[in-house]
C-alpha cells in the first residue's frame, strides 16, 4: 500500500434478507419481508449487511455542503414567501428539508461506522443537537431526529446554551449537484428519496419538488 491512500470508511447502507436475493434499506424491513414471505424471524447475525466503501474526506466534505445549501434553501423560503410566491416557497421548504433529512441519515451511518473525535450537545434557539466533530468538520442534527447509535463524549455529553453558529462557517465551494451525485453515486442514496412531497402544485400545474437529475 502506498503512503498516499486515503483513509476510508466502509458505510453500511442496506440489508440483504438471508433466504432470498432481496435487499431492504433498514434491518427490520428484512424482518417483515422474511416473515410474511419465508417465515420465521431472521436473527440479526443471519441478516446480511450491504456496505460501501467511500473516502473519508469527500464524504465528510459533502455532508458539510448539503447543510451549506439547506441553509440557502431555508433563506429563499422565506424570500419568495415574503414576496408571494407561495409554491416557490413550499418547494424550497420541501427542498430544505429533504436535505436535512439526508444529512441525519447520512452523519447515523457514519457514526455507526466511526465514532467522532468528539460529540458534544450543543443547544441553538432552545432546540438540542448533537454535535459531531470528524477531522475539521462539525456537524449539527437534531436529538429529536438522531436515528444513529447512541453517543457520549468524556462519559457525558456537554450542553453549551445559546452556541454560537459561527464555527460551523465555512465554506467548500462546491455545488449541491456535486454533494447530491456524490452520494447517489457512491452510497446510492438519492435525496429524493427523502422528500416529505414529490409534487408541488401551482395553479392546475404540478412539478416535480425535488432534483432531476438525480433520477
Ligand atoms: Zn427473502
Amino acid at each position: 500500500m502506498g503512503q498516499n491512500t486515503p483513509p476510508l470508511l466502509k458505510l453500511k447502507i442496506g440489508y440483504g434478507c438471508p433466504a432470498c436475493e432481496k435487499e431492504f434499506e433498514r434491518g427490520f424491513q428484512v424482518k417483515d419481508h422474511h416473515r410474511s414471505v419465508h417465515g420465521g424471524t431472521p436473527g440479526d447475525d443471519k441478516i446480511k449487511q450491504i456496505t460501501a466503501t467511500v473516502e473519508k474526506q469527500p464524504l465528510l466534505e459533502h455532508i458539510y455542503d448539503i447543510s451549506t445549501h439547506a441553509g440557502k434553501y431555508a433563506s429563499l423560503a422565506s424570500k419568495n414567501y415574503n414576496k408571494g410566491k407561495k409554491a416557490s416557497a413550499r418547494q424550497n421548504s420541501i427542498k430544505k428539508s429533504a436535505l436535512y433529512d439526508l444529512k441525519g441519515d447520512i452523519l447515523s451511518r457514519l457514526v455507526d461506522s466511526a465514532l467522532p473525535d468528539k460529540a458534544a450537545i450543543h443547544k441553538i434557539n432552545g432546540r438540542e443537537y448533537h454535535y459531531l466533530e470528524y477531522d475539521t468538520w462539525g456537524f449539527h442534527c437534531p436529538t429529536e431526529t438522531w436515528a444513529g447509535p447512541s453517543l457520549s463524549s468524556d462519559g457525558q455529553p456537554k450542553k453549551i446554551e445559546d452556541f454560537e453558529k459561527s464555527t460551523e462557517k465555512k465554506r467548500t465551494g462546491n455545488s449541491l449537484k456535486s454533494a447530491l451525485t456524490f452520494f447517489n453515486d457512491e452510497l446510492g442514496i438519492s435525496a429524493n428519496e427523502f422528500l416529505e412531497q414529490k409534487y408541488v402544485s401551482y395553479g392546475t400545474k404540478s412539478y416535480f419538488a425535488g432534483w432531476k437529475y438525480l433520477d
